[in-house]
């Protein structure tokens, strides 16, 4: 395989330039580079070499650079207006949610067993998932304590029975 370089010299470049202004293809120029020079060339390699000396090439590229200039060009007058509508000067988003109901709603009442060491047994006397009565057994305790003796029984009887 010849290579361009190999093929190439000032005088077929110029015969090149020479023919293709006599209006001959590139087929029609190959033979004649051939018969003239003694050089084997096909209307391909012409075509490639005619495209380079002539500057066909780097005038597609320039062409193209142009265009790609252009391009910039236009996308660099579009950049300094992209800040302008960014909402910069908006401020920012306040955050109003409703308050959560459980912060308007008063704080849930536990029902309310007797207190703590008032003297009075706090054992509930409704039945075990009855609605509750708030009746409970109000027979005296010991101090301290919210149980009489009974249920103080009953009651330590299922916290232990539970915890086991
Ligand atoms: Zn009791």
């Amino acid at each position: 395989m010849v290579s361009v370089s190999t093929w190439t010299s000032p005088e077929i470049d110029a015969r090149i330039v020479a023919l293709k202004q006599t209006g001959l293809s590139h087929a029609q120029i190959a033979r004649e580079i051939v018969a003239e020079f003694r050089v084997f060339v096909n209307k391909n390699m012409v075509l490639r070499r005619a495209r380079t000396i002539l500057g066909i090439d780097r005038g597609e590229k320039a062409a193209n650079e142009r265009l790609e200039a252009k391009r910039k060009a236009e996308k660099a007058a579009l950049e300094p207006k992209a800040p302008k509508t960014r909402p910069m000067a908006m401020p920012p988003p306040t955050v109003t949610l409703p308050p959560l109901a459980s912060a308007l709603a008063p704080l849930p009442v536990p029902p309310t067993p007797a207190p703590l060491g008032n003297g009075k047994c706090a054992f509930p006397l409704w039945s075990n998932g009855a609605p509750i009565s708030h009746e409970y057994c109000n027979e005296r305790t010991p101090l301290g304590s919210s149980w009489c003796a009974t249920h103080h029984a009953v009651v330590y009887h299922r916290v232990s029975t539970r915890a086991a």
